[in-house]
């Protein structure tokens, strides 16, 4: 479903991608570790074109990322993307942030917008909530409304950087909970995390990032018992 071949990426004279190849499968949950400026988050960007590559070939569902005929805006309404900060529009309610999309970029009536809404807001166990602007919502709660808002518009594809990075502790464990429930009902995940419960219960692979390359790949119960690269036991022994 994902297939990064030979990718490199520039920022100016920097290297921050180097050669990276990678195939993600449908249904797939593969989890990206690594250190502070590995170049993680540019690479999950890459993959709804937030960042273009310098060269190689990057492909979401056999589309051409790179390719300047792709139309970008119907690659994006397939991938749903959660970040570290919600992002969520601080003067509308939960509900008109998840219907603002699907309105827009789908064309669906309000009433339709709203009764999926509706039921993300459930599926992330908030519909009490509905009416709330963000402001009055914890962090976890306001992480769960940017979850469904991804959800709302039905993509076969989530992207997570560091969804839970920003939250207080107690908070974590309510988000994770959602993403390891869609993680059961099949759907394909890049989630960048550092979270090792997550990891070692529904990823099905880790890859470990440093400096720009991907350095390890290996199923969760390996890399956490046996890492094959000094870097990944050297990065392990410091966030564990
Ligand atoms: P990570 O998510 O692993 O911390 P990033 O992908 O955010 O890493 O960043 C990788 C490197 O690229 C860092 O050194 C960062 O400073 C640099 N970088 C990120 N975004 C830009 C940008 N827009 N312009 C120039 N350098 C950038
Ligand atoms: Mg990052």
């Amino acid at each position: 479903m994902i297939v990064f071949d030979e990718v490199n990426k520039f920022y100016g004279d920097f290297h921050v991608l180097k050669d990276i190849n990678l195939t993600i499968n449908k249904g797939e949950v593969v989890v990206v570790i690594g250190p502070s400026g590995s170049g993680k988050s540019t690479m999950l960007r890459c993959i709804n074109r937030l960042e273009t590559i310098s060269d190689g070939s990057l492909t979401v569902n056999g589309i051409s990322v790179g390719d300047k005929k792709t139309d970008i805006n119907k690659l994006r309404r397939n991938i749903g993307m959660v970040f570290q900060h919600f992002h969520l529009y601080p003067h509308k309610t939960v509900l008109q942030n998840i219907m603002l999309a699907p309105m827009k970029v789908l064309g669906q009536s309000e009433a339709e917008a709203k009764k999926i809404a509706q039921k993300y807001l459930e599926k992330v166990g908030i519909a009490n909530k509905a009416n709330s602007y963000p402001s009055q919502l914890s962090g976890g709660q306001q992480q769960r409304v940017a979850i469904a808002r991804g959800l709302a518009m039905n993509p076969e594809i989530m992207l997570f950087d560091e969804p839970t990075s920003a939250l207080d502790p107690e908070m974590i464990g309510e988000v994770l909970d959602v993403m390891k429930a869609l993680a059961h009902e099949g759907m394909t995940m890049v989630v960048v995390t550092h979270e090792m419960g997550f990891a070692r219960e529904v990823a099905d692979r880790i890859v470990f990032m440093d400096e720009g390359r991907i350095l390890e790949e290996a199923i969760p119960a390996e890399f956490y018992a046996n890492p094959r690269e000094e870097r990944a036991r050297l990065f392990l022994s410091r966030i564990l």
